[in-house]
């Protein structure tokens, strides 16, 4: 009985000091803002994904988000006959710089990304925005691995990793840790198999990221599709020549202190073939970054 009357008395106190008039009235307030703040939140998606929509048109490239394989797409996916890939807003997977493997046939079957020389616990960065799509372990192939879709259409996958950072479906950005080096998988000597696949459709890394300069080779890339028209090849094996005729083109990004002589010796060609193929003079100023076509 006492109890029940000091709970009573305690309550009734509690109620007092609790709802004093600034008390009401944020209670007056509280409903109010519970709705608001649920308007507000559903907005915010639907415009996040109206964003995402029109800022990462490559996302709706894709026929479906799966965790399960790294070519998930068959026959299902519509490549398209020419795809730009914005290459800006990039990181390098790793600081290491030395290829110790390139893209191509190799041992008589398709080697699909490039080799770089990396650490036991060196850092592995996501090269570009994105959504992690796997974080898989393959004995016998890929080891500890992730892939991750990016927002300009390419999806990146990181192999023999001795430890993966990221959980599948997280999003990241452009140089966030993402796993750490390894040698997992079929795997001899500690690596980073690197590989950048567009619609599944594996491209050499090296046309889009210099390794030895830390750098892209350009600000953006051009996908073409096999048997495309707008690919000058005869033969159906297409995505080697289409590469083959990219990689005969040479870009040269300038840096400080850069001069077209300098340039011109460098991709032994002239000065005025350079000014020819990039429409400028020997007078124009050129500015660090910009990217010189030199082929
Ligand atoms: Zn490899």
């Amino acid at each position: 009985m006492i109890f029940k009357f000091i709970k009573a008395t305690l309550l009734a106190t509690f109620t007092l000091v609790s709802v004093g008039v600034s008390g009401q009235d944020l209670l007056a307030r509280q409903a109010p803002i519970d709705r608001k703040l649920k308007a507000v939140d559903s907005l915010a998606l639907i415009r996040q994904i109206k964003a995402e929509k029109a800022a990462y048109p490559a996302y709706s490239l894709y026929p479906n988000w799966s965790n399960e394989r790294v070519h998930a797409f068959g026959s299902a996916v519509e490549i398209p006959d020419s795809f730009r890939i914005d290459l800006r807003g990039f990181s390098m997977p790793t600081n290491q710089t030395k290829i110790t493997s390139n893209f191509g046939p190799r041992w008589r079957r398709m080697h699909n990304g490039i080799d770089i020389k990396v650490y036991i616990g060196d850092t592995i960065r996501a090269a570009f925005d994105g959504r992690i799509r796997m974080v898989k372990y393959e004995r016998r192939g890929y080891g500890k691995y992730v892939v991750i879709r990016h927002e300009n259409g390419i999806e990146t996958v990181y192999g023999h990793l001795s430890k993966q950072l990221v959980g599948e479906d997280e999003y990241v950005k452009a140089g966030e840790p993402i796993g750490l080096g390894g040698n997992t998988g079929r795997s001899t000597g500690s690596h980073l198999h690197f590989e950048t696949r567009f619609l599944g459709q594996a491209i050499n890394p090296a046309y889009m990221f210099d390794f030895e300069n830390q750098d892209i080779v350009a600000d953006s890339y051009v996908f073409y599709r096999r048997g495309s028209r707008l690919t000058p090849t005869t033969s159906g094996n297409s995505i080697m020549m289409a590469d083959a005729d990219r990689a005969s083109i040479k870009y040269h990004k300038v840096r400080r202190g850069d001069t077209l002589a300098v340039i011109a010796k460098k991709n032994s060609t002239s000065i005025d073939a350079l000014c020819k193929l990039n429409r400028i003079t020997r007078r124009t100023t050129l500015r660090p970054g910009q990217i010189l076509r030199c082929s």
